[in-house]
């Protein structure tokens, strides 16, 4: 993955994502080795990141096939648990959002309930164009 990841990058997820962004890293890397070579070094991963549950993965520049292949490994991260990569359920409990398999739920005494899918992205997370995900990190 040294083209990928060549350059320092911070994880802000946990362990259960790592096969996900193993397999999305070889595909950048496949895509990134297409291009010009002169246009390679533009196209970086910057954040890597869980937020309401799912994985977030930011690049510094993205292709059209490039957003495709994120926003496929963001919308499997939340059916895996994101401690130990097994099948998982997004929840919510007082307004944290997790997405974990049984073992992995936190014990509260309300309990966890799912969190619907529609409301995957919201509508300032949700790219409508490759272009929109060129920022370099975006803020909470
Ligand atoms: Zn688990």
């Amino acid at each position: 993955m040294d083209q990928v990841w060549r350059t320092r990058q911070d994880f802000e997820c946990d362990d259960g994502w790592f096969a996900l962004l193993w397999h999305l890293s070889a595909e950048l890397e496949t895509l990134i080795a297409a291009l010009p070579e002169q246009e390679q070094g533009a196209y970086a991963p910057t954040n890597v990141k869980e937020k309401f549950g799912a994985l977030r993965f930011y690049m510094t520049r993205c292709t059209a096939e490039m957003d495709h292949a994120i926003t496929r490994a963001e919308g499997q991260s939340i059916h895996m648990c994101e401690v130990c990569g097994q099948p998982g359920t997004r929840l919510i409990h007082d307004e944290l959002i997790l997405t974990r398999c049984l073992d992995h739920t936190p014990a509260q005494s309300e309990p966890w309930q799912p969190w619907p899918l529609e409301w995957l992205a919201s509508p300032e997370e949700r790219r409508t164009s490759p272009s929109n995900r060129t920022m370099l990190r975006r803020e909470e």
